[in-house]
C-alpha cells in the first residue's frame, strides 16, 4: 500500500483532442507530478482512454474515465465533463458520434472563411496537426501561428478565431439536456467545467448551476489550473447554496505552458463534498 497522498486532477488532454502529449506521455507526467487519480476529458472522443488505461496501469496511478463535451445552452456553448462512465456505452456513443459530426462540419467551414483571409490548405494543416483525430480551433490556431497570421495562441483567437473574429463559426452543439441524459445512462457524471471562462453575469450563472442541477449534473470545478483565491471563494458560496459538489481539474494541454501544471491545484474547501465521493470504485 503506498502512503502518498491523494492528488486529483479530474481534467486533462491529450492528443486524441487538441493536447501536444500523447495519453502515455500525459499519464507519465502525471505520475511525475505526484497525481494519484487522473482523468483524461479529450474533447468530444474517447479515443485516447485505452491507451491512457494501460499507461495508467503501468506507472500505478488511478485513471477515471473523462470526456469533456461541447453544448449548447441558452445558445451559449458550454464544456461539461463528464466523469467515470462506461465507455463502451451505446447512447454515450451515440452522442460523441454527433459531436464529432458538429465538429467536422464547423472545421470545413472555419477552413473556408480562413482560406478566404489568405491561409493556404487551412483544413489540411488542421488536420495533420490532429494527426486526423478531432479537430479544434487549437489546431487552427497552430496553423495561423506556423503561417504567420499569430505569433501565439492568444492572438491567434484575438484575431481570426474567438466569437466575432473573421473565422468564427457560431455552432449548435448538442443541447445540454439531452447530453446529460446520454452520459447519466452510461453510469457517469456530469461536472460543469473552468465556469469562470463563460463570463456569465451572477443572475446567468445561477441560471446555469438550478438547470444544472435539476438535469441532474453533479458538481461544478470549484478548483481549475489557473484560478485565483477569489474564484475558489465565490464557486464554493454557488456550489453550496445549488448543492453540487466539487471537482478540480487543471485542464493541461501543454507542458510549454507554464500556468498550468498536470496536478498543481488548490485544496479543495473542506466544507465541500468532492466529486470522487460519488466514483463508482469509491469506499
Ligand atoms: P474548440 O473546442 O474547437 O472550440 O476549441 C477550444 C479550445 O481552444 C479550448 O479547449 C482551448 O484549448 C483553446 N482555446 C480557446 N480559447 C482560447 C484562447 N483565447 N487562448 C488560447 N486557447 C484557447
Ligand atoms: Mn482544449
Ligand atoms: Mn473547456
Ligand atoms: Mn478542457
Amino acid at each position: 500500500m503506498s502512503s502518498r497522498p491523494a492528488v486529483y486532477d479530474l481534467h486533462s488532454h491529450s492528443t486524441f483532442s487538441d493536447g501536444v502529449l500523447t495519453p502515455t506521455q500525459l499519464v507519465r507526467r502525471a505520475a511525475d507530478k505526484g497525481v494519484t487519480h487522473l482523468a483524461l476529458t479529450d474533447h468530444d472522443t474517447l479515443a485516447g482512454l485505452d491507451e491512457a488505461r494501460g499507461a495508467a496501469a503501468d506507472c500505478g496511478i488511478e485513471l477515471i474515465t473523462g470526456v469533456e463535451i461541447s453544448v449548447t445552452w441558452q445558445r451559449k456553448p458550454l464544456h461539461i465533463v463528464g466523469l467515470d462512465f462506461d465507455p463502451e456505452n451505446s447512447a454515450l456513443r451515440g452522442l460523441i458520434d454527433e459531436l464529432q459530426l458538429i465538429r467536422r462540419t464547423r472545421a470545413e467551414k472555419i477552413a473556408s472563411k480562413l482560406a478566404k483571409k489568405g491561409v493556404k490548405d487551412p483544413l489540411e494543416n488542421a488536420s495533420t496537426l490532429a494527426k486526423d483525430g478531432l479537430i479544434s480551433r487549437a489546431h487552427f490556431a497552430r496553423c495561423l501561428i506556423s503561417q504567420g497570421f499569430a505569433k501565439n495562441f492568444e492572438e491567434a483567437f484575438r484575431y481570426y478565431l474567438g466569437p466575432g473574429k473573421p473565422a468564427f463559426v457560431s455552432t449548435a452543439w448538442v443541447a445540454l439536456e439531452p447530453s446529460l441524459q446520454q452520459l447519466h445512462a452510461a453510469g457517469g457524471v456530469a461536472v460543469i467545467a473552468h465556469p469562470r471562462r463563460y463570463r456569465l453575469s451572477h443572475s446567468w450563472m445561477r441560471r446555469l448551476l438550478g438547470d444544472f442541477k435539476q438535469l441532474g449534473g453533479a458538481a461544478v470545478e470549484v478548483v481549475t489550473g489557473n484560478g485565483s483565491s477569489a474564484d475558489i471563494e465565490s464557486m464554493t458560496q454557488l456550489a453550496t447554496r445549488f448543492e453540487l459538489l466539487a471537482s478540480a481539474g487543471s485542464d493541461f494541454h501543454d507542458p510549454n505552458n507554464s500556468w498550468v501544471e498536470l496536478g498543481r491545484l488548490a485544496t479543495v474547501p473542506g466544507s465541500l463534498t468532492p466529486i470522487w465521493s460519488r466514483f463508482s470504485g469509491a469506499l
